[in-house]
């Protein structure tokens, strides 16, 4: 037997101001009244277990007042703490605290599992509770659904709340959210929750079920099979003040009387365990539903203490007298606590432990909330899924197409530069064959075909061999289809959209599906598909795709024109060449003609020269020693210009070098034929003087005359055709200069075009290249797209499966829970239970 440990705290005062009249002074266990001056009331003084002035923690109240009790619920003794006083006494801020300051509540909790964790031989099962008496009303704090719960008693159970949410939990921090939790709900719905929380009492329950852990050695002995339970109750009551001074009415009136028809139960409780044992008689527990929970609690098997909260201001004075009084009276009960050691009981409790533990084990195992939750997840994502499919087929056509007129388009354009090609290449080669000129009239798809055979259609005009890269990578090119042909996988995305028509809503065979497919299961969600993302990426990626395309397309049409330009320029060019090589097909005749000129010139010449040497028959005169002299200059000078020319007709090139040569030596000719004429002219003269010869030159006057004039006449002549000769040669001259000039110009031109076009070549072969590459891009992204539809059409093969494993699953658990049930209520009837006495006080 032992009595209830009550305690009284003083709250510290809300203001500063000093009394007036009287005052509470706390002195080590005894709180009494004083007047100002400090001397005490007599009568007015009470002494306790322990009295806590405003100075004191929570702690310090939890570990002088509290401590023992929590400590005897872990050993199996039923425990309970009040907090009792008027509203705003600091009952709640006892129980409750703050979070500087934790009260007795979480410092219990806490302690509790600490202490758990030092019992190593016993294994524990701590479920809590946490509900509310509003108006004679029984509210669950942890479910907001259940109100208005009725007390019940049961051999099994004892007094209990009936539908009272109950969570087991394994550590102090569940147990604190689940408090935080019921804080919440107790306020829910009110205007002023100040008002309600003084008006009802809350009560935190934790029961504590314990067991020695099974050993080899003791597995026979019975006590291993006792298990003990203890319940401990927190409890935060209502504001104990009377009605009369709150001047409640109406609402107020009602909870009014509700607060004092429980208070007053539990003080007429008080009164009569203070009592002492014989004279108790009827204790009226179920006067009100707070005793009827408490009745363990009080004057049975519990360890209680009461913590009485004061206010220390003077108008409170007379509600403090009434707290007081109350816990005078409540420090003389006592009471006769047990550990609540279960044995006959034992197989059944232990029985439904470890049902419990099957069934939390089945629950968690199955994961039935978490699954359910999980499939409509699934569900959600395969909406997403469907949705973004039919958006990834919308682009996909659209993608399609365009690409299917870029591909047109990009053809177009290979045809216009096959065409042009052709065009500068026959262009350039007019000179060729006739069998290259009619293979450059085919269809420039044949044309392309050719270029690979021939490798050299290609030609500039200087008749050079083109690098025929272009050539080949074109004809690469054109072996491409008109469109880009898809992945044969992916023919596969229609028959999907005709599956997924056909198996909307479809459940497979739940009996057929034996294998729960946990691996993939597993594997879903971290696999985490995102096809948010990857849609985005592949929009990217096709726009990415698409500027380029158009860049090169750009680069392309570019090329394209400045290709155009190069073949006007290419024919231009090859006009002025042919007509340069007309010029200099003209420019070759010249020395052929004037080789003939010479011809006519030397049969002249001979002419002239035989008539002349007929005059001079003796050959021994000045005149023959001239003429045979001339003749011997007019034949070398003949056989040069002779020599000459035969050489320029052969190469023009060496003709042309040799032109001023063979222009000095006409120089050098002409002159000493002039000396030579001058000479003849001048040796005639003084013979005419000489007396010897006066007889020749008298019988030879008519003769002499003639010759003179013959010999000024062909002179003349000789003359005039030199001079013409020369005039020529200069007017060649100056023509093959001119020519030469022209020529090399041109020559350099076409060096510049060649070299444009070179580039420009260069330029396609890369484009192309790039080409083939963004082709390529957009060939893997189609690739990619293909394999997100088949990852997401396993994904939902998946689910399908999952969904299918679930409900085999569920099924399976529901037949075997209904199966256990049967099986307990059936051991139930078998083995009748004895009720433990304890829970029966
Ligand atoms: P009750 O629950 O009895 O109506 P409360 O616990 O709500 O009263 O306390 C009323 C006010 O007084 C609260 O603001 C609380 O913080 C404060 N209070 C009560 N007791 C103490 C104490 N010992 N130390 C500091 N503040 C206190
Ligand atoms: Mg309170």
């Amino acid at each position: 037997m032992e009595k209830i440990c009550v305690a009284v705290r003083v709250r510290p005062p809300v203001s500063e101001k000093t009394f007036n009249g009287t005052f509470w002074k706390v002195e080590d266990n005894r709180v009494s009244l004083h007047r100002q001056h400090g001397t005490p009331i007599s009568g007015i003084s009470y002494a306790f277990d322990h009295v806590f002035d405003e100075t004191c923690s929570n702690a310090r109240v939890y570990d002088l007042l509290t401590k023992d009790i929590i400590h005897a619920a872990v050993q199996g003794f039923n425990g309970t703490v009040f907090a009792y006083g008027q509203t705003s006494s600091g009952k709640t801020f006892t129980m409750n605290g703050s979070p500087t300051n934790p009260g007795i509540i979480p410092l219990a909790v806490k302690d509790i599992f600490e202490k758990i964790q030092m019992i190593s031989d016993r294994e524990f099962l701590i479920r809590v509770s946490y509900m509310e008496i509003y108006n004679e009303e029984i509210n669950d704090l942890f479910a907001v659904e259940n109100q208005k719960l009725q007390i019940h008693e049961s051999l099994e159970r004892g007094i209990f709340v009936s539908g009272l949410r109950e969570e087991i939990v394994n550590n102090a921090e569940q147990v604190l959210k689940f408090i935080e939790s019921g804080e919440v709900n107790r306020h829910f719905g009110e205007t002023n929750m100040n008002v309600r929380s003084s008006r009802s009492h809350t009560i935190f329950r934790m029961v504590i079920e314990s067991k020695g852990k099974e050993t080899n050695s003791s597995s026979n002995d019975s006590s291993t099979d006792a298990v003990r339970v203890s319940v401990l109750n927190l409890v935060d009551l209502a504001g104990s003040e009377r009605i009369a001074k709150t001047g409640a009415d109406g609402v107020r009136l009602k909870e009014g009387k509700h607060i004092n028809k429980s208070l007053m139960a539990l003080g007429n409780v008080i009164n009569k365990l203070s009592d002492g044992a014989k004279q108790r008689g009827h204790i009226p527990y179920r006067d009100s539903k707070l005793t009827r929970i408490l009745q363990p609690a009080l004057g049975g098997n519990a360890k209680t203490s009461i913590i009485c909260t004061i206010a220390p201001e003077e108008v409170h004075i007379e509600e403090t007298k009434g707290t007081l009084q109350f816990a005078s009276r409540a420090k003389r009960i006592t009471n006769c606590a047990q550990v609540n050691e279960v044995l006959t009981d034992a197989a059944l409790l232990k029985r439904q432990k470890l049902e419990i533990e099957e069934l939390r084990s089945k629950l968690q195992g199955s994961r039935a909330e978490v699954l359910e939750q999980e499939i409509l997840k699934l569900r959600n994502d395969m909406l997403k899924y469907e949705l973004e499919r039919e958006k990834l087929e919308l682009e996909l056509e659209e993608e399609r197409r365009s690409h299917k007129e870029r591909e047109q388009h990009i053809m177009e354009q290979q045809m216009r530069i096959h065409s042009l090609s052709n065009l500068v290449t026959s262009s350039d080669s007019r000179s060729s064959s006739q069998s290259e000129q009619d293979c450059r009239r085919q269809s420039p798809e044949e044309n392309c075909h050719d270029s690979l055979c021939q490798g050299d259609v290609f030609r500039t005009p200087s008749f050079k061999a083109a690098p025929n890269v272009f050539v080949a990578k074109r004809s690469n090119y054109s072996s491409l289809p008109d469109y880009s042909p898809l992945p044969d996988s992916f023919s596969s995305v229609a028959d999907e959209d005709t599956w997924l028509k056909m198996n909307k809503g479809h459940m497979t065979d739940l009996d057929s599906l034996l294998i729960t497919p946990a691996r993939k299961v597993q594997s879903f969600p971290s696999d985490d598909a995102t096809p948010g993302c990857s849609n985005e990426s592949y929009e990217q990626e096709v726009r990415k795709l698409k500027r380029q395309l158009e860049l090169v397309t750009e680069e392309k049409n570019d090329f394209q024109q400045r290709y155009t330009e190069q073949v006007q320029l290419n024919d231009q060019l090859t006009g002025e060449i042919s007509e340069l090589r007309q010029e200099a097909l003209q420019v070759q005749e010249i020395p052929r003609r004037l080789c003939e000129s010479v011809a006519s010139c030397k049969d002249f010449y001979k002419d002239v020269l035989s008539t002349m040497q007929s005059f001079a028959s003796d050959g021994k005169s000045s005149t023959a020693k001239v003429l045979s002299n001339t003749c011997e200059i007019w034949s070398s000078l003949f056989s040069t210009l002779e020599t000459h020319f035969s050489m320029a007709m052969d190469a023009n090139k060496s003709f042309q070098e040799k032109d001023s040569l063979v222009q000095e030596n006409c120089k050098v000719l002409f002159e000493r034929l002039k000396s030579t004429v001058t000479a003849v002219v001048l040796s005639e003269t003084p013979a005419m003087d000489n007396k010897q010869e006066k007889d020749l030159h008298c019988s030879c006057n008519h003769k002499g005359c003639t010759l003179e004039g013959e010999a000024s006449g062909w002179k003349e002549t000789l003359s005039n055709d030199i001079d013409n000769i020369k005039r020529e040669l200069d007017l060649s001259n100056e023509l093959l200069e001119a020519t030469k000039e022209r020529y090399c110009s041109l020559e350099r031109e076409f060096q510049v075009v060649k070299e444009e076009r070179d580039s420009l070549l260069k330029d396609v072969a890369e484009s192309s290249q790039k080409l083939a590459l963004v082709t390529d891009q957009r060939e893997n992204v189609l690739k990619d797209l293909n394999s997100q539809v088949q990852r997401r059409k396993d994904l939902e093969e998946e689910i399908k499966q999952f969904s299918a494993a679930f409900g085999c699953r569920q099924k399976s658990f529901v037949s075997f829970h209904n199966e256990l049930k049967f099986n307990i209520e059936k051991l139930r009837a078998q083995n009748p239970v004895s009720v433990p006495k304890s829970l029966g006080c």
